[in-house]
């Protein structure tokens, strides 16, 4: 006889204890977290690592690891009895905002920087019915716009932004699953940074359960801006961010303090990686491990390659880089960069046997 392995637990059931969730918080959910860690060994033989595993964050329901904030704010947000939300968004907070919003019955409104959005996220805010707002400015102009629309008392709408402490709450729940799945803590833990909430996740979740005693140590924080957005690698604040990776194109991060605290109390570092480096991992974790993530994304493991040629990673140290979004969302750079063209034949198996060159 076989057991049957029961339901797969809801995210917020299976780690509730560390989570801000009374009795009455509604129960919420589109079947986020339970994501993928998968240990790259093509990739790591690359690189000279025999360790190195990715934590496939595009697999949450909207394609990113904003969902496991999201289902948080949302959730405490109808605790409270709000009517609506409100973000500012470099894509995947608006994509997730919009999905939990019509999920929960809530008006959605999404400020974003006009023409710097990756169209599938777009896509997805529009088609869950949000209210999409573009502005002439930056992520950092159209967050500083919803902070104040949010504050102010003429319209009662909670900002899902990871200023909101739920967001950063949620996701702390994918450093646990990191841990329950290795048995132990990554020595390393490479992340991309663009407003810098989700290392601080990270790292509060890898506090929470070593305090609880689950996990021995916690891992070394590694973040990785984009060179053209990488104020907290420089120091101050970036006035006009460029890059390919549009969800870390951040220059002046909410999260800053946090983040260079998460840093500095794991012996960590934050550093650049550039657009080719950011390009060369999206293409090689698709080709060696047929992981498709978005550009962002594969900043983590543009960062690992990077310490990892200089020496500076040990060849068996465990390392886990987060893919923080799916690839699908972003169609206009994988068109860019798919090294194959299509194969045009006749439909007949000469032709394709000639095409191929068989
Ligand atoms: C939001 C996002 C990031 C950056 O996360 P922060 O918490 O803003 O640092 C990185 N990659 C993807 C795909 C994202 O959606």
């Amino acid at each position: 006889m076989i057991e049957p392995l029961g339901p797969r637990p809801r995210l917020l059931d299976r780690y509730r204890a560390f989570l801000p969730l009374t009795d009455a918080t509604p129960a919420l959910s589109l079947g986020e977290g339970g994501t993928p860690l998968v240990h790259l060994r093509r990739l790591g033989a690359a690189y000279g690592l025999v360790n190195l595993h990715a934590k496939v964050e595009g697999t949450n329901p909207t394609g990113s690891f904003k969902d496991r904030g999201m289902v948080v704010a949302v959730a405490k947000a109808l605790e409270v009895g709000a009517r609506s939300i409100i973000c500012a968004s470099t894509g995947n907070t608006s994509a997730s905002a919009a999905a939990y919003g019509a999920a929960a019955g809530l008006d959605v409104v999404v400020v974003l920087p006009k023409g710097a959005i990756a169209l599938g996220k777009l896509l997805q805010a529009l088609v869950a019915g949000a209210r999409v707002v573009a502005i002439d400015g930056n992520f950092d102009a159209a967050l500083a716009i919803v902070r104040e629309l949010a504050a102010g008392d003429d319209h009662p709408i909670t900002l899902v932004n990871s200023v909101n402490p739920h967001r950063i709450a949620g996701q702390k729940t994918a450093a646990f699953e990191i841990c329950d799945d290795l048995g132990r803590a990554p020595e390393l833990l490479a992340i991309p940074v663009g407003n810098a909430g989700n290392i601080s996740a990270y790292w509060a979740g890898f506090t929470d359960y070593a305090m609880a005693g689950i996990v021995e140590r916690r891992p070394r924080m590694l973040g990785f801006q984009a060179a053209g957005a990488a104020p907290i690698v420089r120091g101050a604040p970036v006035e006009q961010p460029e890059t390919v990776a549009t969800a870390i194109r951040i220059g002046n991060p909410a999260s800053w303090t946090l983040a260079t605290a998460a840093r500095d109390e794991s012996g960590g570092r934050i550093e650049a990686v550039t657009d080719d480096e950011i390009l060369a991992a999206y293409r090689d974790v698709a080709s060696l491990e047929g992981i498709f993530c978005e550009p962002s994304s594969a900043a983590s493991l543009a960062g690992v390659a990077k310490l990892a040629r200089a020496g500076e990673i040990e060849r068996e140290a465990f390392v886990v880089a987060v893919l923080t979004g799916n690839g699908l969302k972003d169609p206009a750079t994988a068109e860019a960069q798919a090294g194959a063209a299509i194969l045009d034949a006749g439909a007949s198996v000469d032709a394709v046997r000639r095409v191929l060159g068989w």
